[in-house]
C-alpha cells in the first residue's frame, strides 16, 4: 500500500462558538491510501482539548506506512499495530476511514453494507452555538424545517444558560438537546437540570468537567439523561461512564475509527447505556465515515459538513433531517470539482 497525507483548512459559514473556543475555520487531516489501482480517502479533526493538532496528526500519519502492511482488509491487525503508538486518535480515525473506503471500493460495496448495517439513522441535530439568549433564539427561528432536532451549546458562565434554552423553546417546538462542554459545577447542574426538564430538553451532554467526582451523584439525581462526551473516548472508557452517565457520545476522532466505534456501541448496550454519535467540524469526508454506523445509535449529531461555507467532499445526503451515506462504494464521497 502507499500512503499520503495532508492538512486541509475548512472554511465555516459562520463563526462557531462553544464554551472554550470560537473559530472561523477548522483544520483537519486527510489521508489517501492507494492499493491495486484504487484509492481510499479518510479525514478526521484532531481535538486540541486532548493535545492533538493537525500538525501532530500529520506527523503521525507520515510515519504510519509500516503499520499498514500489505492487506487493506486486515483492519484488526492494522489497528493493533497503530495502537502501539499512543494518542493521535484523529489521525488513526482518518486512516481507518481511508482503509474502509478502500475496502469498499475494492469489493464495490458501500461501507454500511460491509458492516452489515442499513442505510439509515436517527435525524441529526443542528447545533445552535453559544450566544446571548435572544441571538440563539433568532438563529433557531431562522432554520425553517431542514432539521428535526436542535443541540444548544451552553456553558456561558454568566448565569443565563437556562434563559438560553427558554428563549429557544419560545420560538420552536423541535426536540432540544443541550451540550455544556464541561462548564457546570455539580451545584449548577443540580439547579439547571430540573428547569431544563420542564422545558422539555431531551438530554444533557457533558455538564461536568471530565472525571468530576460529582458525576455519580449527578446521574442519581438528574431528572434528565446525562450523556458524556469529554469523559468517553475509547472502549476502555465505556464501563466507567456507566457510573456517571445514561449514555455516551461516540466520535470517530476520539475513538480512532469505525471499528472501535462499533465496539463501543456494543459495550454501551451491554451496560444499558444510550448511544449518541457526534462529530467535529469536518467535511463530508469525515461525516461520511460516521454516518455509516448511525443506525447503531439513538441520537446523531452529524452536522459538521453542513456548518461549512462549502462542503469540499459532497456525497452525504440530508434527507428529511437524516444524514444518509451514499450508496456508492466505500464511503461514497468524492472531491468537489475545483471552483
Ligand atoms: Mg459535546
Amino acid at each position: 500500500m502507499e500512503l499520503s497525507a495532508r492538512i486541509a483548512t475548512l472554511e465555516l459559514a459562520d463563526t462557531f462558538v462553544i464554551a472554550r473556543d470560537a473559530r472561523d475555520e477548522a483544520d483537519v487531516v486527510q489521508v489517501e491510501v492507494r492499493y491495486e489501482g484504487h484509492t481510499g480517502f479518510g479525514e478526521a479533526a484532531p481535538i486540541d482539548r486532548y493535545g492533538e493538532s493537525a500538525a501532530s496528526g500529520l506527523a503521525f500519519l507520515k510515519c504510519s506506512l509500516d503499520a499498514l502492511g500489505n492487506d487493506p482488509f486486515a483492519l484488526e491487525a492494522i489497528g493493533l499495530r497503530l495502537a502501539e503508538r499512543p494518542g493521535e486518535q484523529a489521525a488513526k480515525a482518518a486512516l481507518d476511514a481511508a482503509l474502509h473506503d478502500l475496502c469498499g471500493k475494492l469489493v464495490e460495496l458501500p461501507v454500511w453494507r460491509l458492516l452489515g448495517l442499513p442505510r439509515a439513522g436517527p435525524p441529526t441535530s443542528w447545533t445552535i452555538w453559544l450566544g446571548d439568549p435572544d441571538d440563539m433564539a433568532r438563529r433557531a427561528e431562522r432554520l425553517g424545517d431542514r432539521f428535526r432536532r436542535l443541540k444548544l451549546k451552553l456553558g456561558g458562565r454568566d448565569g443565563a444558560d437556562v434563559e438560553r434554552v427558554r428563549a429557544v423553546r419560545r420560538v420552536t417546538a423541535l426536540p432540544l438537546q443541550v451540550d455544556v462542554n464541561e462548564y457546570w459545577s455539580l451545584d449548577e447542574a443540580l439547579d439547571a437540570l430540573p428547569q431544563l426538564a420542564e422545558l422539555g430538553v431531551e438530554y444533557c451532554e457533558q455538564p461536568l468537567r471530565a472525571g468530576d467526582e460529582g458525576g455519580v451523584e449527578l446521574k442519581a439525581r438528574s431528572p434528565l439523561p446525562i450523556y458524556v462526551d469529554e469523559d468517553c473516548h475509547t472502549l476502555a472508557d465505556v464501563a466507567s461512564c456507566a457510573e456517571r452517565a445514561h449514555g455516551i457520545n461516540i466520535k470517530l476522532a476520539k475513538a480512532g475509527g469505525i471499528r472501535e466505534a462499533v465496539r463501543m456501541t456494543h459495550a454501551a448496550r451491554a451496560l444499558g447505556l444510550g448511544v449518541m454519535l457526534g462529530c467535529m467540524l469536518e467535511s463530508g469526508l469525515g461525516i461520511a465515515a460516521a454516518c455509516q454506523l448511525a443506525s447503531l445509535c439513538d441520537h446523531v449529531d452529524l452536522d459538521g459538513n453542513l456548518l461549512l461555507a462549502d462542503d469540499p467532499w459532497p456525497g452525504v445526503e440530508l434527507v428529511d433531517g437524516v444524514q444518509l451515506p451514499s450508496a456508492a462504494p466505500g464511503l461514497g464521497v468524492r472531491p468537489a470539482p475545483e471552483r
